[in-house]
């Protein structure tokens, strides 16, 4: 069974990048009746921190990127990859370096000048364990280093890349598996390391990651063989592009997934997007949820070209899903930035108005946040008036029919649904003989003090429910 996991380092808040890559693993995995894992990725103890973790497990709830098994922690499990190190050490496949980091400037530093790619030489791979113990005796820590044969060929077929092939002579040298070690310890265990301890621990299918990773996918193999384990599948997702098409970084300003959910983009509409990052639907569909998604996917349409970051087309999707989500839902994603903005709400008591006023703005809606100022004419019970709206209110006739409209509601006219409400709308425009163009004018002027704002009438159901409609009337006929 298919088994993959999304492996995140708390260095920072879920970023895009990685949420694209968890998307793919979870249609994947879904896609299949596989397992989806999440692992945390925190042997880097300077960079990491719980609010990161934080943000990086809420960030994928909230996408609905739900996982089977975890979160594990890496630093939870340092002995485990010791274990992993020691063995290496005991079949002389790694072995104690003990180079200063002045040693290996220089080394690099003498590469350049011989237009060399910068390589550890391998220089400690013989040392004795008395040499070990000297280097020691002068203050060295070791590090270890996992040794990689030039001559070695490393190939796989990615699941997007097809062939790959590496070099061993291209992978730097030896590679660093631990830090601050000695003769008879085994410091920080490190990335590539744990990575593959895990992956075999954890029954790992498929490594699905971003590209920036296939430097390490070929050095992994090799550890992989070394500690006896299976090799499992990989498949490397393209780079998310900027606009200019360079890669998407913190330059970029809004990369991480809360930073979207402020602009107000929907967890729905992200997801749907980040499908759209590297792959399509063979059906030529754009629009649907992550559960459709994972019935389609396969890595075959999967791009290996980098996938430029299209804000129209987020705008776009986060559109749509605005536009076909029930009220009933909406007001919930609305009622935050509502209360942000400071207008005064009783999320309970003042749900059943909210709810019709969710329905009535959610289809021009692009972002949640217009919904502030879009919903600015229902919050208290008075207005300022727009110029235009001054200027309508100042035409002949208009102060008759705004006094004809507030006497048939303070006799009680009926107003409690659109057909009612245009019924009133005609019986005053009849009784003055006016042009139901000047009436409708005039009375968006008086009730929402602008001459543009959302539809007319359910503004005025909305405004009557809360009994606002009187009063501005009045204040319109003063
Ligand atoms: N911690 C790594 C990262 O965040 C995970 C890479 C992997 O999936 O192996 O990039």
């Amino acid at each position: 069974t298919v088994r993959v996991r999304i492996a995140p380092s708390p260095t920072g808040n879920l970023h895009i990048g990685t949420a694209r890559t968890a998307v793919f693993n979870w249609l994947f995995a879904r896609h299949h009746g596989g397992q989806f894992i999440l692992r945390v990725e925190d042997t880097d103890t300077e960079r990491s921190r719980p609010e990161f973790t934080q943000n990086i497990t809420a960030g994928l709830q909230w996408l609905g990127l739900n996982w089977d098994e975890g979160p594990f922690f890496q630093s939870e499990r340092l002995d485990l990859y010791r274990q992993a190190i020691q063995t290496l050490l005991d079949k002389g496949l790694a072995y104690r370096a003990y180079d200063t980091p002045e040693e290996l400037d220089a080394m690099r530093t003498a590469q350049k000048a011989k237009n060399q790619a910068p390589r550890y030489d391998n220089r400690h791979r013989d040392l004795t364990e008395a040499q070990q113990r000297a280097f020691e005796a002068e203050g060295r820590q070791a590090v270890i280093r996992f040794k990689i044969d030039d001559d070695r060929t490393i190939q796989w077929q990615d699941l997007v890349r097809g062939t790959m092939t590496w070099q061993g002579s291209d992978l730097g040298g030896d590679m660093v598996i631990a830090r601050a070690s000695s003769v008879d310890s085994i410091g920080q265990p490190l990335y590539n390391l744990a990575v593959v301890v895990d992956d075999m621990d954890m029954q790992i299918t498929h490594v699905i990651r971003g590209e920036d990773h296939i430097a390490n996918t070929a050095k992994q193999i090799l550890l992989y063989e070394a500690l006896g384990g299976q090799v499992p599948e990989f498949a490397h997702t393209p780079l998310i592009l900027n606009e200019k098409g360079a890669k998407l970084s913190k330059r970029d300003g809004v990369t991480s997934i809360s930073d979207f959910q402020k602009l107000g983009f929907t967890a729905e509409a992200l997801a749907n997007y980040m499908t759209l990052l590297g792959w399509s639907a063979p059906d030529g569909e754009e629009v649907f949820t992550l559960p459709v998604a994972a019935e389609k996917f396969s890595f075959d349409r999967v791009n290996k070209a980098g996938a430029k970051f299209d804000w129209d087309k987020l705008d776009w999707l986060n559109s749509q899903y605005l536009h076909q989500i029930p009220a009933a839902e909406l007001v919930d994603k609305l009622i935050p930035y509502w209360q942000a903005a400071g207008y005064p709400i009783e999320p309970t008591t003042d749900k059943d108005w909210l709810t019709t006023l969710a329905g009535l703005l959610g289809p021009g809606l692009t972002r949640l946040p217009e919904a502030v100022d879009q919903g600015r004419f229902f919050f208290s019970e008075l207005m300022d008036y727009s110029e235009a709206a001054i200027k309508q209110l100042h035409q002949d006739g208009v102060a008759a029919l705004l006094a004809a409209t507030v006497d048939q509601l303070q006799s009680g006219a009926a107003l409690d649904s659109l057909d009612s409400g245009k019924a009133l709308v005609n019986d005053i425009v009849k009784a003055q003989g006016i042009k139901k163009g000047l009436m409708m004018k005039s009375l968006r002027a008086a009730l929402m003090g602008d001459m543009q704002g959302p539809d007319l009438m359910e503004s005025w159901l909305i405004l009557h429910q809360r009994g606002f409609d009187l009063p501005r009337l009045k204040a319109a006929l003063e």
